[in-house]
């Protein structure tokens, strides 16, 4: 009986506190801004320079680069850039080494599937994760792109 009291004690207690819970995933959980989430990867800003792949700890980005189509420009541009999602750790290192912000991180983490080769992402599929960019990487917002948490 004693039991009983106690516990009913702690629930009325505890009604009266602030909600610590949220409705996900009707409602967006906010999270920090220096959150790690999915990457969005603007081609356009792209130099070929390497430096992510090299960087990342786990091997799970490729990328090819080809001549400029365009004569009168130097360098290369990417022709292909993937994201394996199954072995990314989200750790920041390839956007913290890209001297271009042309890869950025979001405050997106949903990557829920059935299938494992749904997490094997490609350079479109990067390039349209544009909403919720980290603030601080705002300049590379695309048009249309939301950035920063709420
Ligand atoms: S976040 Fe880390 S593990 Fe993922 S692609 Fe970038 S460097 Fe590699
Ligand atoms: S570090 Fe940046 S500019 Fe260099 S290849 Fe990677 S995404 Fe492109």
């Amino acid at each position: 009986m004693f039991g009983l009291l106690k516990g009913l004690g702690v629930t009325l207690k505890n009604m009266t506190k602030p909600k610590v819970t949220y409705n996900y995933p009707a409602e967006p959980i906010p999270v920090p801004d220096r959150f790690r989430g999915i990457q969005h990867f603007d081609a356009e800003k792209c130099i070929v320079c390497n430096q992510c792949a090299l960087v990342c700890p786990t091997d799970c980005i490729t990328l090819t680069g080809k001549r400029n189509p365009d004569p009168e420009k130097k360098g290369k541009v990417i022709e292909i850039y993937d994201i394996n999602f199954e072995i990314c750790i989200l750790c920041d290192l390839c956007t913290e080494v890209c001297p271009t912000e042309a890869i950025v991180m979001t405050n997106n983490f949903e990557l829920a599937t059935y299938s494992r080769d749904d997490l094997f992402k490609n350079m479109q599929w990067l390039h349209d994760n544009n909403q919720n960019i980290r603030q601080e990487n705002m300049s590379s917002k695309p048009p249309g792109a939301a950035g920063g948490a709420k």
